[in-house]
């Protein structure tokens, strides 16, 4: 059975004093109630995972960067490398589509750094999904399918397992209006392990993790997590808060009968 993952993006949000004070908050809503069964992961800003790594201590809470360079080290400025993330967290967040819509990531950039990530340990979470358009006109799996052929260009079998997809419907993102459990249970068979499967067979293909991102709320967990091609959840807005986060932490374990 695949671990469920739900992984808070905290986007460009939180000073230090801010996210230690949420990663207290956190931690003192999940020691009220068993999450061993699923991993719990925050992804603040880089400026944060330093502070974010001690705060979080020895509690059971994992830690990812929201984006990163391929390159190891070199001349690119402003760039964060795989060797520097590695140091301090487990997860590195790819291709999401706030960083391909405002700053140019391509299937291709997302699939060097997915071997990058791979190469140094780390856990890439690769967001695919589709714009409102592509949607509208039933485009919805061509496009998810072709980024995720596109994200996993040379990457063997062996390295599947290492690795989590997120499907975010671009129209879901931060608008409230989130796909339903069964649309995105849909596109995930039809565009994702079907994808893997034809890439590296049927075993893979029920081994990797996926999960459903856009607009996802203590009140909408359930609804997603009860599906079974849905691994768990990419959350944005409702993990700034450790209540609402813990709630939705909660309503994944209790959806999956953990
Ligand atoms: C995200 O940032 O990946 C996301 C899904 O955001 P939100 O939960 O706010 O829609």
């Amino acid at each position: 059975m695949r671990k469920p993952i739900l992984a808070g993006n905290w986007k460009m949000h939180k000073t230090l004093d801010e996210a230690i004070a949420l990663i207290n908050a956190l931690r003192s809503e999940l020691d009220s109630f068993d999450h061993s069964a699923v991993d719990v992961v925050v992804c603040p800003p880089f400026t944060a995972l330093a502070t974010a790594r001690q705060a979080i201590g020895d509690a059971p809470i994992g830690l990812g960067a929201q984006n990163m360079f391929w390159e190891p080290q070199g001349a690119f400025t402003g760039e964060v490398s795989p060797l520097m993330l590695k140091e301090l967290c487990q997860y590195v967040i790819l291709g999401h589509s706030e960083r391909r819509q405002y700053f140019g990531e391509t299937d291709e950039g997302v699939n060097h750094k997915i071997h990058a990530a791979l190469e140094h340990g780390l856990i890439p979470i690769v967001c695919v999904g589709e714009n409102l358009d592509q949607n509208q006109a039933g485009e919805t799996a061509a496009s998810v399918g072709g980024q995720v052929r596109g994200a996993l260009k040379n990457v063997n079998r062996e390295q599947m397992p290492g690795l989590i997809f997120a499907y975010e419907p671009i129209w879901a993102i931060g608008t409230g209006m989130p796909a339903t459990g069964e649309g995105a249970n849909e596109i995930i068979s039809q565009a994702i392990r079907s994808v893997l499967e034809e890439l590296y067979g049927a075993r893979v293909a029920q081994q990797v993790r996926v999960q459903y991102g856009g607009s996802v709320k203590s009140d909408n967990i359930h609804e997603f997590m009860s599906q079974p091609e849905i691994d768990g959840a990419l959350i944005g807005g409702a993990c700034l808060k450790g209540d609402s986060f813990a709630a939705i932490v909660r309503g994944a374990i209790e959806a999956k009968g953990l």
